[in-house]
């Protein structure tokens, strides 16, 4: 297994009280460093995605428009998303780390991986940032892995609170890749109702799982147990990668659902079983939204 977390991800400064904070990668670091050490895990630094890299799924003109946003000292891209001067590096960074566990498993050298990235990524689109996103670090893993091979065939699970529009939005006309969303709905950003199921080549490889404030955390498990039969009977994933949001934990501040930390690691295992021992090279996370209680 690889383990990628970096230093510089603290670099990527927020206001005061804003949730998505510097200190939610320190509160990551001690944990990480000792599930490696436990697991034999390989701990990486994270490398940085070229341009090229994040145009597989972002405009040139957008990657153009933060690097230089960045570069002139930065400030509020809108209400909820910030950045500072190193933002731009940090936010290459996190997408880069994403494409290095897909490296680390295309190149068989491991079956499973997480990445303790920030910003996270799954509310950045083609061409804007959003919800604390500036580059969408999954959907560039996932470019990464259909550049590398034109067989690739990714399944993307989103099972943070807050629907991964941006995720959706890069991958809605494209049949490659396979978006499952699992998230709290009606709530912001408003998208991802169950009728959102993708358009032209991209038909039925978008698959949206809206659940109520407040849905008890069986019926959550059991929504996800069903949508991962739907998307087994319509698409075989070469590679599996996680856009894992932690808000859907019952004490999370922003989002109002019900699971314990343990459904987080029955969900993955149910992953794992489904899809990684069937056939896919293997399964790799990235950090997007995450519980604030404590730090
Ligand atoms: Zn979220």
């Amino acid at each position: 297994m690889l383990i990628v977390q970096d230093p510089l991800f603290k670099k990527h400064r927020t206001p005061d009280g804003h949730p998505e904070r510097p200190a939610r990668a320190g509160a990551l670091d001690a944990v990480l460093e000792d599930a490696a050490r436990r697991s034999g895990a390989a701990l990486e630094r994270a490398r940085a995605a070229s341009d090229e890299e994040l145009q597989r799924v972002h405009a040139q003109a957008y990657v153009e428009r933060i690097k230089r946003f960045c570069a002139e000292g930065g400030g509020a891209l809108d209400a909820d998303t910030h950045a500072v001067a190193e933002s731009f590096e940090v936010a290459r960074h996190a997408a880069g780390a994403a494409i290095q566990l897909v490296e680390y498993l295309l190149e068989g050298r491991g079956r499973a991986g997480f990445a303790a990235v920030r910003p996270p990524g799954h509310h950045a689109g083609p061409d804007y940032p959003m919800g604390f996103c500036l580059f969408n670090n999954v959907a560039v893993a996932a470019a990464h892995a259909c550049a590398k091979s034109p067989a690739a065939r990714v399944l993307i699970v989103d099972w943070d609170a807050h629907h991964g529009n941006g995720t959706q939005d890069i991958f809605y006309e494209r049949a490659e890749v396979f978006f499952l969303s699992m998230h709290q709905f009606p709530f912001w950003p408003g998208t991802g109702a169950a009728s959102e199921t993708g358009r032209g080549a991209g038909r039925g490889t978008t698959l949206n799982v809206p659940l109520p404030a407040g849905t008890p955390r069986e019926r959550i498990r059991a929504a996800f147990r069903e949508a991962l039969d739907r998307v087994a009977e319509v698409f075989e994933p070469t590679l599996v990668l996680v856009s894992a949001g932690f808000d859907m934990h019952r004490l999370d501040p922003l989002g109002g659902q019900t699971l314990e930390a343990e459904d987080f690691g029955g969900m993955t295992r149910e992953l794992w079983e489904r899809f990684v021992l069937k056939g896919a090279a293997g399964m790799a996370s990235c950090l997007e939204g995450a519980t604030t209680w404590r730090v």
